[in-house]
């Protein structure tokens, strides 16, 4: 079988047969859930309730605020019994509706479509904005603003990002076994939102059974065999593996007329357009050395870390770190008092062995950063420039092109800590930028 992929990268250990091969658990609903007003890139949602108001499952409870924002539901019947700031996974206190649920399960009235296929292109980018759909990979970006590039922008393609490529996350593959029909219906509709002219979905070829339940609802969908290599998954490492093309330094992918989506969009895509369902619940994974039983559940929007990892059969071992998301992207978290939001893909719970801290060594000039690095940098200039603060230097050698992956840090023989800087240079640029233009 041929298949595809993109130059550099690693092959880190992958934990995934540890909850790959379990089905999708249906947790209940705790009787408190936290739901944060801003689960996505952009403006904060607004409340549109009070405290003391009582509502319905999928009743809309924030409000979109701007163009790029998304609006917030609520995932059960109940009463809003205040609204304050209470932590969150991106490490820190934001407005949060704190609902009671009263266990009823009472919907609101949803707007069904029969055969939302039929529907008009507009009619679909409605329905995902209606219901408050954002990049459900780790990123947030609201969807219903990728699905709008500027009028003169053509769309070749649609991707269907299931590569899914970092290390313990296995929720994308359950939903593209187990879901796999949904799946291909929200790829089409996505695809028809943004007019592409091709439709396919990658996924790698650890995921055999994946492609398997997909190709049995392609229909003229390409599913396209990927490489087993980290970041398959990255948006531009995804899109040269799949059509050759480069997003431009900078640039988005649809200035080289690509659009890419991730499988829990695309599966919330067919829920809002065919169903009326607001994204009030996902799939999220629950692994790692220190968790009982791994798996993965279907869970309301607002349960915590903590519930989740009770869900999973609880700890064992030492816990040295509770990360949200995977180990090379996903952040480490101060509590576990943090709610599932739209854009939580896992929670992996590590050892302190795992954790262990790293002495940096010097520098032995190998390259290997380089080698491996998918952007096509010299992580090792960036991070020299930016250890002496030269931070014009560090932008000259294409700091802002760093996607963040940690290939770098992985493979560096001296275990120095080439992302740490290369963030701090962005952060820098980023900053001088905006003092300049203010
Ligand atoms: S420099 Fe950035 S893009 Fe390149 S390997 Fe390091 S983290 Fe990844
Ligand atoms: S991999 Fe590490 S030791 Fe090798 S050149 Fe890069 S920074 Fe230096």
């Amino acid at each position: 079988m041929k298949k595809k992929t993109f130059w550099g990268g690693i092959h880190p250990e992958y934990h995934k047969q540890v909850s790959s091969e379990t089905s999708i658990q249906l947790l209940p609903a705790p009787e408190q859930l936290v739901i944060p007003l801003q689960q996505h890139v952009g403006s904060s949602a607004k409340p549109m309730v009070k405290k003391g108001d009582t509502v319905l499952a999928g009743q809309r409870i924030g409000e979109a605020q701007g163009f790029v924002s998304a609006h917030v539901h609520a995932p059960v019947s109940g009463t809003v019994v205040a609204i304050e700031a209470r932590p969150h996974s991106h490490g820190k206190m934001v407005q949060s509706i704190i609902l009671d649920n009263d266990g009823e399960e009472t919907w609101t009235d949803l707007e069904s479509h029969a055969d939302p296929i039929q529907l008009s292109r507009d009619q679909i980018k409605q329905a995902v904005t209606a219901a408050g759909i954002v990049g459900m990979g780790g990123a947030g970006f609201p969807t219903h603003v990728k699905l709008s590039p500027p009028a003169d922008a053509e769309i070749d393609y649609f991707i269907l990002n299931g590569s899914e490529c970092e290390p313990f996350l296995t929720a994308d593959h359950r939903m593209m076994v187990e879901f796999a029909a949904d799946v291909a219906l929200g790829t089409r509709l996505l695809a028809k939102a943004i007019g592409a002219k091709r439709v396919i979905i990658g996924i790698e070829t650890n995921k055999m059974d994946a492609i398997q339940s997909l190709r049995k609802h392609a229909g003229n969908i390409d599913i396209v065999p990927l490489a087993v290599k980290y970041p398959q998954g990255g948006e531009k490492q995804l899109i040269k593996a799949l059509t050759g093309r480069e997003v431009p330094s900078n640039g988005l992918p649809y200035e080289c007329g690509v659009v890419v989506q991730n499988v829990g969009t695309a599966l919330a895509a067919a829920h809002a357009v065919r169903d009326g369902l607001p994204l009030t619940h996902r799939v999220i994974t629950v692994t790692g050395e220190c968790v009982q039983r791994p798996g993965n559940f279907l869970v309301p929007i607002g349960t915590s870390f903590q519930q989740m990892i009770e869900a999973a059969g609880g700890t064992k071992g030492t816990v040295g770190k509770v990360i949200s998301g995977g180990p090379m992207m996903g952040t480490a978290q101060i509590t576990t008092d943090v709610p599932v939001i739209k854009e939580t893909s896992g929670i992996l719970v590590l050892s302190q062995e795992q954790c262990a801290p790293t002495h940096p060594l010097a520098c032995i000039k190998c390259s290997r950063c380089g080698d491996v690095c998918p952007a096509y940098l010299l992580p090792m200039r960036i991070e020299r420039a930016a250890i002496l603060g030269r931070w014009d230097e560090a932008e000259d050698y294409g700091a802002m092109d760093c996607i963040e992956c940690g290939c770098c840090s992985y493979i560096c023989p001296s275990k120095r800590y080439l992302l740490h800087y290369i963030r701090l240079a962005k952060n820098q640029i980023m900053s001088a930028k905006q003092t300049r233009s203010s």
